[in-house]
């Protein structure tokens, strides 16, 4: 189990790039959300677990003392109980979720992603394109919504992206998004937004 969480964000990090035409947020939206889309960096769970681990420890290592400047306060016992052990171990303990499984990786329905610890609107769906990573990715944030720390666990400088309202972990961002947008792509875990639909 010790050796599984590094090679997602290995596979978050660099496992895009050969998918340009899937990045291509116009061929993005034309996929139905039934169709098996190939997934051309289908990761190992022994990667998985190993960065995992290593994400925890990180955690450990690195307390959120001060999450009290976020509008939107709770205990941890009041998160735990809110968001239930598999959300909180997203948005509270920095965790990621195994890459594929996400309700939203190939959820391309017109609406928006709101946090899923505190409701705050993120993301529309038109930033949403397919990535092949294996986690919803989208190549813009809405405005002010999201906080930006340097995160230097797992032996990288990555980028982390929090809510800026509750500070509830959400992903990554990486400057290996589409190139004729943002050249950003914010690599978000499913278990840390909803979908709000438009109708
Ligand atoms: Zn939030």
């Amino acid at each position: 189990m010790k050796i599984l969480v590094a090679i997602a964000v290995v596979i978050m990090t660099v496992g895009c790039q050969s998918s340009d035409k899937h990045n291509m947020r116009h061929s993005a939206t034309k996929i139905d959300a039934n169709s098996k889309i190939k997934q051309s960096h289908k990761p190992h769970s022994k990667e998985y677990e190993i960065g995992q681990n290593k994400n925890e420890k990180a955690l450990n290592d690195n307390d959120m003392t001060d999450q009290n400047k976020y509008p939107v306060v709770k205990s941890e016992k009041q998160w735990r109980e809110e968001l239930g052990e598999e959300r909180y171990r997203i948005l509270r303990q920095k965790g990621t979720e195994y890459p594929g499984t996400g309700k939203y990786n190939l959820h391309f329905s017109k609406g928006t992603y709101a946090c899923g610890g505190c409701n705050a609107p993120l993301f529309a769906s038109d930033n949403k394109f397919e990535s092949n990573c294996g986690w919803p990715s989208f190549d813009e944030a809405i405005e002010g919504s999201i906080e930006y720390v340097k995160d230097t666990s797992l032996g990288m400088i990555r980028t982390e992206v929090l809510c800026a309202k509750c500070g509830g972990h959400l992903g990554h961002v990486f400057e290996d998004g589409p190139k004729e947008t943002t050249g950003q792509r914010y690599c978000i875990n499913s278990l840390a937004i909803d979908f709000i639909d438009e109708e």
